[in-house]
């Protein structure tokens, strides 16, 4: 097949910039595409994301895109228990609080720089077959339809994703599987810049508060709220704005950002590949079901989708038999991660509010030095035996 590339990535998010380059580090020709007129921008995200994985993308640590870092995180309980956990042990956002726009960026100059063609304001309305078989994008470019033909087509296109559907993978969520999200990004207040903080319970039915640390008088306070426990429509901002209103040192603040948005909380999916096909990134729907956080998550799928894209091209197989090692890559991972995580957010979203007090308490004295799932499930064990009969199933 005459080809105008080897590879699209479709979206120039986290995803999508790393798929394409270690594509492109691979020899292939690639385009990525992304509807939006500046990448990163508008920012949706918290902007937390943890320290010690950026090598495994090669990325260097930069302060044209770290905002703060943090030494650790907090997790508070209705009742005003706290359990502090340092940086290492928190999970994926918490280290440094990042300028999203500008992290994206930097990812999709990396990109750019390893030879990508990088092409903004263009969409992807659909995607070319021939014989029933992907063969490229159809894109709006400014008003103009363009067809671009390549081997392979890698769906980096978000929490919205239209490439899985279109390529018949079943990404369809559940209302339990959905977190609604609300943040204003707060300036002129008091917060302790050292620590990110989780406020679990009913401060967020389903999901929890968060406040992320970007300087010592800003933060993004921001909250998660379990889709299928919204009784009204504005509730995330509701509950935001009450938790805002009940901390003096929040409510001085003046929100100079607001955005709303959604994450995936689901159990990994059962297929993220087609024929000619791969999905990375939220579009794989790899959020950590339990913080939401999928930035990083998001950068190891597009490597691996990169990786395995630019190896089918170079041995003319492009089917989803041989992606199957993509989704092999990904799965050996995180997928035991993932599916631990969704499982535990199952049962922490039917937690009273008395239960998280009990909890978050016992934790708080237990001396943890690993803060895994499996280990505070141990630490609770130990101390709150009944409590814990409720995640047996976990253990
Ligand atoms: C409110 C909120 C707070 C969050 N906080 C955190 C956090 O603190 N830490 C963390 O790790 N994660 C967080 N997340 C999740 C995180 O933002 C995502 O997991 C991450 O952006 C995933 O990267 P991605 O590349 O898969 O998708 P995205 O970053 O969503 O990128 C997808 C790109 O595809 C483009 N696109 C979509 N459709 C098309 C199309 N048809 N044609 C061309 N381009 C298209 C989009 O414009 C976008 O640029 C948060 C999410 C929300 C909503």
């Amino acid at each position: 097949m005459k080809v105008d590339y080897d590879v699209i990535v479709v979206g120039a998010g986290p995803a999508g910039s790393t798929a394409a380059r270690y594509a492109a580090e691979r020899g292939a020709s690639v385009l990525m595409i992304e509807k939006r007129q500046e990448i990163g921008t508008p920012v949706r995200c918290g902007e937390g994301i943890a320290k010690r994985w950026l090598d495994k993308i090669g990325m260097e640590p930069s302060g044209r895109w770290i905002a703060n870092e943090v030494d650790g995180a907090r997790v508070i309980s209705p009742g005003g228990y706290m359990l502090e956990v340092d940086e290492r042990h928190a999970g994926n956002e918490a280290g440094y609080v990042v300028h999203r726009d500008v992290f994206d960026q930097e990812l999709a100059i990396m990109a750019a720089r390893r030879g990508v063609h990088v092409m903004v304001k263009t969409s992807a309305t659909g995607l070319v077959r021939e014989g029933g078989k992907v063969c490229g994008v159809v894109a709006n470019n400014m008003g103009r339809v363009h067809t671009f033909r390549s081997h392979v087509v890698i769906g980096a296109d978000g929490y919205e994703s239209q490439v899985g559907r279109w390529a018949d993978i079943p990404v369809e969520l559940a209302e339990a599987d959905v977190d609604t999200c609300f943040q204003r990004t707060l300036v002129g207040i008091d917060i302790d810049p050292k620590f990110t903080c989780f406020y679990v319970g009913s401060f967020a039915p389903g999901g929890y508060i968060w406040i992320f640390p970007k300087g010592k008088d800003v933060a993004n306070v921001g909250i998660g709220f379990q889709l299928s426990k919204v009784k009204e429509p504005g509730d995330p901002m509701r509950y935001t704005d009450a938790f805002i209103a009940r901390n003096p040192g929040l409510a001085k603040g003046q929100s100079v950002r607001d955005i709303a948005g959604a994450v995936s909380i689901c159990a990994p999916i059962e297929r993220t590949v087609a024929d000619g096909v791969m999905l990375a990134g939220d579009a794989a729907r790899v959020i950590d079901p339990i913080t939401g956080g999928g930035v990083i998550n998001g950068c190891i799928t597009g490597k691996y989708a990169g990786m395995v894209a630019a190896e089918g091209v170079r041995k003319s197989d492009v089917s989803a038999a041989f992606f199957k090692k993509y989704e092999a890559m990904w799965r050996a991972e995180i997928e035991e991660k993932l599916f631990r995580n969704w499982m535990a957010k199952e049962k922490l979203a039917t937690l009273t509010d008395d239960m998280f007090d009990r909890a978050v308490k016992a934790l708080s004295e237990a001396n943890l030095t690993k803060v895994g799932t499996l280990e505070l499930l141990a630490a609770l064990r130990e101390r709150d035996p009944e409590l814990v009969k409720e995640f047996e199933d976990l253990i």
